[in-house]
């Protein structure tokens, strides 16, 4: 029987992301290594070539990925981006894959995002990242209000949203329960939670999270978005958890990435794939 995208109630969810256009953004989120107004030391691209991005799909694929996200740095989408999102959609789905193309390109029009859902794009990922309180000490070059406006146009436009926040950057405890409050009102199907990978220069401080409050933290997203099909642990999962990553499905996880994240380099997707046998988690495939 073929698997459904998000059938894997007692299975397991992997997605993989592509970083199709790097470090170019001209924001200034604290926490984000994509900003060339923090002085860190990536690589920066406009556009990769699209063989190079249909290669990445097949690997996502041969490292059971049900989802590969085209993701651009930037503020917002722009039509010459939606131009080049759209070949690269049609580019990987001749390869006949059966993966799941998803974006995640910043503000975006309700014009926009219904191009890329005719285009083949399942989801749309739009984190709120922060409390509406916390969000302004974190950027100042737009408001969560516009990020909360693209969240609302990915659903008028008829796409899944994946929606969810980064953590271990100075928010408080009342801080995560306001955003998950916002997120919730959205009824993501996905919520991304991402732990905050201290990268020298970023002008916020290291990520003093514990384990346990890692822990804690996507238990309570679990329990408190309760509409959602797909917790996701993003970034920073092996520097947050170490030791102790796969034990996110014990809090309510059901999915993570596999591969390298951005900016930084992930634990090797074969090395997640045996740990996860040997643990005796089902992957959906
Ligand atoms: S808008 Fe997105 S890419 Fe740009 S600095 Fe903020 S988080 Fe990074």
């Amino acid at each position: 029987m073929k698997k459904g995208f998000y059938e894997f109630k007692k299975r397991d969810f992997l997605c993989s992301i592509s970083n199709i256009e790097s470090g170019t953004c001209n924001e200034d989120c604290k926490f984000c290594t994509q900003s060339v107004k923090n002085d860190i030391e990536i690589t920066r691209y406009k556009r990769k070539e699209i063989k190079t991005v249909v290669e990445e799909a097949k690997n996502a694929k041969r490292h059971k990925a049900q989802g590969f996200c085209l993701v651009t740095a930037g503020q917002k989408l722009t039509d010459s981006k939606l131009e080049y999102i759209i070949s690269l959609v049609h580019a990987i789905k001749k390869e006949d894959l059966d993966l799941k193309i998803n974006a995640c390109n910043g503000l975006a029009t309700l014009e926009q995002l219904k191009e890329l859902k005719k285009a083949g794009i399942e989801v749309y990922n739009h984190n709120l990242e922060a409390s509406k309180e916390f969000y302004p000490k974190l950027c100042s070059t737009h408001t969560l209000q516009e990020r909360y406006e693209t969240c609302l146009n990915v659903k008028e436009a008829g796409l899944n949203l994946a929606c969810g926040g980064i953590f271990g950057v100075g928010e408080s405890h009342e801080d995560r329960i306001s955003l998950f409050n916002s997120i919730k009102s959205l009824e993501p199907m996905i919520v991304p939670l991402n732990f905050f990978h201290y990268t020298n220069n970023l002008p916020i401080s290291k990520n003093v999270l514990t384990k346990q409050e890692a822990f804690s933290i996507i238990k309570t997203a679990r329990n408190m978005i309760d509409s959602a099909k797909v917790v996701m642990i993003g970034g920073g999962r092996e520097s947050m958890f170490e030791d102790r990553q796969y034990e996110v499905f014990e809090y309510g996880a059901n999915s993570f990435i596999i591969g390298d994240y951005l900016t930084t380099f992930g634990e090797s997707a074969k090395k997640d794939l045996i740990s996860l046998e040997k643990l005796n988690y089902k992957i959906a495939n």
